[in-house]
């Protein structure tokens, strides 16, 4: 929560919240950091117990079971999560590279495996190809709030089926926006993520650009972005016309 009470945990994917469940130190602050650093919420769960009790209790939208923990397998842990009808993307991380453990997992219920060694993309891919097909999340590369889509591949903005056309200013602006519904940003923060941290002009050139994409999506009140006076600005989803 910020100082304003909002709910800053909207990241790349909107709070995506996904619980680890694996006990090596070294894996687990990897992921940690790695998909923090993505926009995800992360929960750790250091053993079988612990990681079920969490899926229970949190409710996550994608759940990474290691099969070596220190008490069940993470056979018999997926297999008491989808006991109780949860139907959360599970994916498996595996030392072993032995077919029958793929199998397995997913025999059990499983929707994915990676074997270890991975890369953090590899992983990555799979979290948003999982998230894509259960439906709980939007593919990290296209943003979608309201009737404007943002996809961040082809820099390409649409709103109401229209394309808009954004300076490359501008895009970052709604795209820091889209990611981040609720949050404030102060016009120093804005300029230090959009324009770099050594930027030395005026602040008065945040308004100007937010001016700018306002009048191109055509944001009108109760507008998307508002303005918070005297502190800056924030996003607000499902609120605009
Ligand atoms: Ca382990």
């Amino acid at each position: 929560m910020t100082e304003n009470g909002f709910d800053t945990s909207c990241g790349a994917s909107s709070g995506t919240r996904i619980l680890v469940i694996e006990d090596e130190d070294t894996i687990t602050e990897f992921l940690k950091t790695g998909l923090k650093y993505e926009g995800y919420q992360v929960t750790i769960a250091k053993d079988g117990v612990t990681g079920v009790d969490c899926a229970r209790e949190m409710e996550p939208d994608l759940i990474i079971l290691d099969i070596m923990l220190p008490d069940k397998d993470g056979f018999e842990v997926c297999r008491r999560i989808r006991r109780r009808d949860s139907d959360v993307p599970i994916l498996m991380l595996t030392a072993k590279k032995e077919i029958s453990d793929k199998v397995k997992g997913l025999d059990v219920g499983a929707d994915d495996y990676l074997t270890k060694p991975f890369s953090f993309e590899e992983l990555l891919a799979r979290i948003r190809a999982l998230l894509r097909r259960s439906g709980r999340a939007v593919d990290s590369t296209e943003l979608r709030v309201v009737d404007i889509v943002l996809n961040t591949e082809t820099r390409e903005v649409y709103k109401g089926g229209k394309k808009v056309s954004l300076t490359p200013t501008e895009f970052s602006l709604l795209e820091l926006f889209m990611r981040h519904p609720r949050r404030v940003f102060t016009r120093e923060t804005l300029l230090n993520r959009i324009w770099g941290y050594d930027y030395a002009g005026d602040t008065n050139i945040v308004d100007v650009h937010i001016s700018h994409l306002r009048d191109k999506i055509g944001d009108k009140p109760p507008c998307l972005i508002r303005t918070h006076y005297g502190v800056g600005y924030a996003f607000y989803p499902g609120e605009g016309k």
